[in-house]
């Protein structure tokens, strides 16, 4: 008889998983889904920018990377269904500011692993980049590195969509309850109990709970170290619109803005930075003023006329151990998988995280991709599998 598989939380990664499971030949009735909120409201996924990037400083995320791109690119034909359209892509590429030697040194070492694993990331001079966009003022950059394909916006939230739409008109089941406990019995997974009271059986229950990872490891006697982090977007437009597409630009200063459409989205990285609640949605208009803005007007002098039309506030589900992904079996309870702590690039990483995890639950091993490296082991045997491009 097959495994029956119980996925806590429904949003893009655990609905990823479920269609991948499908996929691979897993039987969907074995499947359910079970999502606190199926609003979606709360959740990382509602809230993302919804980028793809090549230019990660770890070779494994630039391969998930490289992966991602192709199956957003071929999204219609992967899913093989006369509804589907195909996702909609901008590659207005990403633009690292390096403003010191250090931080130079970073973009060149993580170039050659880019340029190694196939990504078009060029590296340029101030001059190379004050000819290709003359809106930047450039004064105190050393370097930049630019994405020139695959880096951009796509549709993320169609891509969920299709993701789950596509698993429960194949069987399997979603169903809107909390998952409060964990059950065991001789010291493996036995099931779920839900809010609702209903218990589940299942042999395998995989934590995809996002900002709530840590407490459903705790369900489970586990620690994960996963913390809700504030992450804040502001939409604007400009008086002076830019001549052409902006970059995503990460400035030197933590704050980045790109285009998105006829408006431009900025964010960026708090300077104090606590766990917070996954419920706290309290914006920081404080930041916007003293921080965001002035840092907008001093790289696109264009931007001291500006006018925010929509913010709002997000949660990077973080890995404070290293800020990548925790992926794999818990080798503390047999039946018992994580697929957590994405520290702000899990939109992207989806497509290959979902299948990976699939492959590993049906087959019993990777098939395309390693992702042992990120396994939950890692973290009690304290050796990190660091990413340190985190936005
Ligand atoms: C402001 C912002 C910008 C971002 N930009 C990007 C980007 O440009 N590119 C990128 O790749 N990534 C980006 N991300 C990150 C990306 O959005 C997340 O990594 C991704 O959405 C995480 O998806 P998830 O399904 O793992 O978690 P979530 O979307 O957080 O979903 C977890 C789900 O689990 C459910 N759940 C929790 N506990 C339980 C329980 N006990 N029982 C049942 N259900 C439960 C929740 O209700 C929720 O729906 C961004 C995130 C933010 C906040």
């Amino acid at each position: 008889m097959a495994d029956r598989i119980v996925i806590v939380g429904g949003a893009i990664m655990g609905s990823s998983l479920a269609w991948w499971l499908t996929e691979l030949g897993h039987p969907a009735s074995a499947i359910t889904v079970v999502e606190r909120d199926p609003s979606y409201a709360a959740s990382g996924t509602a809230f993302t920018n919804s980028c793809i990037r090549q230019q990660f400083g770890n070779p494994l995320n630039v391969a998930i990377s490289r992966f991602g791109v192709d199956f957003i690119k071929t999204f219609q034909s992967r899913m093989d269904d006369p509804r589907v359209a195909p996702i909609h892509f901008h590659p207005f590429g990403y633009l690292y500011l390096a403003g010191n030697a250090a931080e130079a040194d970073r973009l060149t070492r993580a170039h050659a692993v880019q340029i190694a694993a196939g990504s078009a990331t060029r590296l340029m001079t101030p001059g190379e980049m004050a000819a290709k966009w003359p809106f930047y003022d450039l004064d105190g950059i050393v370097l930049g590195s630019h994405g020139t394909e695959d880096e951009g916006y796509f549709d993320g939230t169609t891509m969920f969509d299709w993701w789950r739409r596509i698993a429960q008109g194949r069987g399997v089941t979603y169903l809107a309850d909390e998952v409060t406990e964990i059950d065991t019995i001789g010291g493996r997974i036995r099931g779920v109990t839900l809010a609702s009271g209903a218990v589940l059986g299942a042999d395998i229950v995989v934590n995809v709970a996002g900002t709530r990872g840590a407490q459903v490891a705790r369900m489970a006697g586990l620690d994960l170290p996963v913390e809700a982090r504030k992450r804040y977007t502001w939409i604007f437009e400009a008086a002076r619109p830019l001549e052409k597409d902006l970059p995503l630009t990460i400035d030197p200063s933590g704050v980045h803005v790109r285009t998105d459409g006829a408006t431009y989205m900025a964010g960026a990285t708090p300077d104090v930075d606590p766990a917070v609640d996954p419920e706290d949605f309290a914006g920081d208009w404080a930041m916007w003023e003293d921080k965001v803005w002035p840092a907008l007007a001093t790289r696109i002098p264009a931007f001291e006329e500006i006018r925010v039309k929509q913010s709002w506030v997000g949660h990077y589900d973080l890995n404070v151990f290293d800020r990548n992904a925790i992926v794999g079996h818990h080798s503390d309870l047999p039946g018992f998988f994580v697929l957590n702590g994405f520290s702000g690039h899990g939109l992207q990483q989806s497509p290959a995280l979902g299948r990976g995890l699939a492959e590993r639950i049906v087959h019993g091993r990777y098939v395309s991709l390693d992702l042992a490296p990120f396994g939950p082991d890692r973290i009690a045997a304290g050796v990190p599998f660091p990413e340190d491009a985190v936005i």
